[in-house]
């Protein structure tokens, strides 16, 4: 038998069960106490220097360099009394993790020492910014990065086996001033629209309120054994499993979905979700998803800045407390072929005070605030397309997008039939059906209540409004949540922008019929965006290409949305991203896919060679000597078997032959050989005599744990 396979196995089958915890009260008294919030804040700083800090926070004002080193102290007191010694800006490079580099707070003293943490540690730090990709932003002999403190998100505390870190969020720049990560296009996005959106509530006569944008970012990720995981090179070293034949069942009895959670999975997301409530961080639901072994974790909206570093933590802590229960947690976009990838749904939506704008209304002011903000929506997203296309781009993603499972690569949008209803009769001022009453007439008119539940849902599109935000559907599990934000973002203030302009030439008398004007061109300008069908059917495909709506395939070609001149000059007018800045993220992604796909190839290759290989080699070998045994016998023999392993065995080599040769050339090249081998490798594995099968199965990694 094979022995490592089988002992994974057998130990999985042997592993002591937890019991049951006896009844005992249930208390979150921990809740955000590994934060540093304005609890934190008011114990441990004198009172007017919290309020000024507070105050900065809240209406995102440039801190007072003055107060800097009395928060340090406040914080490093504060973090001190948790254990923590040490210090890091934690920070978002463009490698789409996170990064840190910690410092203690040590300061030899007298032969003693002292912990220190000044003003200045606190705001700046000075990391080697030489390793991270810049995309040619900053060549390497300019080493000299800069992470600068965000005071809206809340310094944390990391915790490990035995010390604490305090953490601070950050911002990471060149000195020239350029992003070179993921959260400072946000930050940038984020002020441009709050003065978009003020300008527009002004036209509808709103005073002066703070724009917050919303994120819900739901995750999905698969759980495996550990055991299995160390004995798969592919999915150590790429994420995902490059050779492994379907399993008789996967996902086609749908048992899985919503179905009752395993113990082991239980306790473990418990103690995920205990230690993202001690970050404060909102987790709410959890669940079993379509795929066997794959699972969802969604947290309570939040403040889109916040959320962003927030899901870092989730995907983080995911790892980390896997890795104590001895599973491992896949964040891949399709660690596992022919079942369902992992997705990231990123609920956005926009509040101006503390009116959601994507509310539909109660009253007509209400509404003819909601129908704008719909329509505006509606010619971001089709004109934009192609950017809101980009941010889903990546090696893993690809092989999500498009493959009905996840929504279409195709950008539409889903409103719902009473909506789309509503948007209708709004274009044609008449009432168009007897589904509604009257005409819908903007400033006078109320909404028909639109349906907010579960069961109008359209799972295949890629944009679908959700009752009071827009879910959209298409990011990728392991991808930062910044960018599809910073996109979203930045082309609805440019949609404010351009109904203001228009908004501020009407005077009061005539507002409401000027704004249904408004609004009537963009409904028939842009509606070959909304689609309410199914978007998996290949009729879908073929209308959004009579409408003229962009099917953009490959990551490859989604990324040259980054180097359109039209969409530079979109970031640069709304001050996102330069050129320089735009054109590095566009370097940055093309080489990252280059790079993982070569990877993804070499794998292929050398597993094939020295794991695959070897086993056919010793089951054709086993066959040839029982049929010549059995013809010695006067038996009919094993001929038939022994050639289809003989045959599989060239087949092998010879595509071995084709990887090695496309390792030399063209990622396409290597995409095509790795799914020749991956051909050849799973048909061997289904006739190769289980025992001699060197790689733990779908069957046993998706099933056993
Ligand atoms: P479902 O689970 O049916 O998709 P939910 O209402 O539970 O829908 O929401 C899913 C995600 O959307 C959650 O993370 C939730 O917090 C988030 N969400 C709800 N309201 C908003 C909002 N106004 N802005 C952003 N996200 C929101
Ligand atoms: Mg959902």
């Amino acid at each position: 038998m094979n022995n490592s396979r089988n002992k994974a196995i057998y130990d999985i089958a042997t592993a002591p069960v937890s019991a049951v915890m006896p009844a005992a009260p249930a208390n979150v008294n921990f809740y955000g106490e590994d934060v540093f919030n304005a609890d934190a804040m008011r114990t441990y700083l004198p009172k007017d220097i919290c309020e000024k800090l507070l105050a900065t926070i809240d209406e995102g004002v440039a801190l007072d360099p003055s107060i800097a080193g009395d928060v340090a102290h406040a914080m490093k007191r504060w973090a001190m009394d948790r254990g923590a010694t040490h210090f890091t800006h934690w920070f978002q490079p463009l490698t789409g993790s996170t990064a840190e580099k910690h410092d203690s707070f040590i300061e030899p003293s007298g032969g003693k020492a002292i912990m220190a943490f000044s003003g200045k540690n606190l705001i700046v730090g000075e990391p080697d910014a030489s390793s991270f990709p810049s995309g040619g932003l900053r060549s390497t002999f300019e080493a000299r990065g800069y992470t600068a403190w965000d005071p809206t998100s809340p310094a944390f505390i990391k915790r490990h086996g035995n010390g604490a870190t305090l953490c601070i969020p950050t911002a990471f720049c060149s000195y020239t001033g350029e992003a070179l990560d993921k959260k400072t296009p946000l930050l940038r996005s984020l002020q441009a629209l709050s003065k978009s959106t003020r300008r527009l509530m002004t036209c509808f006569k709103a005073g002066p309120k703070k724009t917050t944008v919303t994120l819900g970012a739901e995750q999905e990720y698969f759980l495996i054994d550990k055991r299995f995981y160390l004995q798969r090179p592919d999915l150590y070293q790429a994420g995902r499993t490059i050779f492994g034949a379907t399993p008789a069942k996967h996902q086609q009895m749908n048992d899985h979905y919503f179905g009752s959670i395993p113990s082991r999975i239980l306790n473990f997301m418990n103690d995920v979700e205990k230690e993202l409530w001690k970050l404060g961080i909102p987790a709410k639901t959890r669940h079993n998803e379509v795929a066997p072994a794959q699972f969802e974790l969604a947290p309570l909206f939040e403040e889109v800045n916040l959320a962003c570093d927030h899901n870092m933590l989730v995907m983080e802590t995911l790892r980390n407390v896997a890795d104590r229960y001895g599973l491992v947690c896949l964040l891949h976009e399709k660690p596992f072929a022919g079942v369902n990838g992992s997705g990231k749904h990123n609920n956005w939506s926009l509040s101006y005070g503390k009116g959601n704008l994507l509310n539909p209304g109660k009253d007509p002011h209400q509404n003819a605030v909601f129908l704008t903000a719909i329509c505006a929506i509606m010619y971001a997203v089709d004109t934009h397309a192609d950017l809101l296309r980009m941010t889903c781009a990546g090696a893993g993603n690809d092989h999500r997008l498009g493959a009905h499972e996840a929504p279409p690569a195709i950008i539409s949008i889903y409103l719902g039939d009473q909506l789309t209803d509503v948007i209708e009769q709004l274009e044609q001022g008449v009432p168009k059906s007897s589904k509604q009453a009257g005409a819908m007439k903007l400033g006078s008119d109320t909404l028909p209540p639109l349906p907010r539940d579960a069961t109008d849902r359209n799972r295949t599109s890629p944009f679908a409004f959700t009752g009071n935000k827009f879910e959209f559907r298409a990011p990728g599990s392991s991808q930062s949540c910044s960018e599809p934000n910073v996109v979203l973002n930045t082309i609805v203030a440019e949609a404010f922008d351009m109904i203001s302009e228009q908004l501020e030439k009407l005077d009061d008398k005539n507002f409401h019929t000027g704004l249904q004007k408004i609004l009537q061109k963009i409904v028939k300008e842009h509606k070959r965006i909304l689609y309410n069908g199914n978007g998996y059917t290949e009729e879908w495909v073929k209308e959004a290409e009579k409408r003229g709506l962009p099917n953009i395939r490959t990551s490859m070609e989604a990324l040259k949305a980054l180097t359109k001149d039209e969409n530079i000059a979109l970031f640069e007018k709304y001050g996102v991203m330069n050129r320089a800045e735009m054109v590095s993220r566009y370097e940055v992604n093309v080489e990252d896919y280059h790079k993982r796909i070569h990877i993804e190839g070499e794998i292929a290759r050398d597993m094939a060679k020295n794991i695959i290989m070897p086993a056919v080699v010793e089951a054709y070998s086993k066959a040839l000597k029982t049929n010549e045994m059995a013809l010695n016998q006067g038996f009919p023999g094993l001929d038939g078997y022994a050639k289809s392993l003989g045959e599989g065995m060239n087949r092998l080599l010879a595509a071995i032959d084709v990887m090695e040769k496309a390792l030399g050339g063209l990622h396409e090249g290597i995409v095509d050989a790795i799914a020749t081998l991956r051909k050849e490798v799973d048909g061997l594995e289904k006739i190769v005599p289980n025992e001699l099968w060197p790689l733990p199965k779908y069957r046993e990694m998706l099933f056993i744990y």
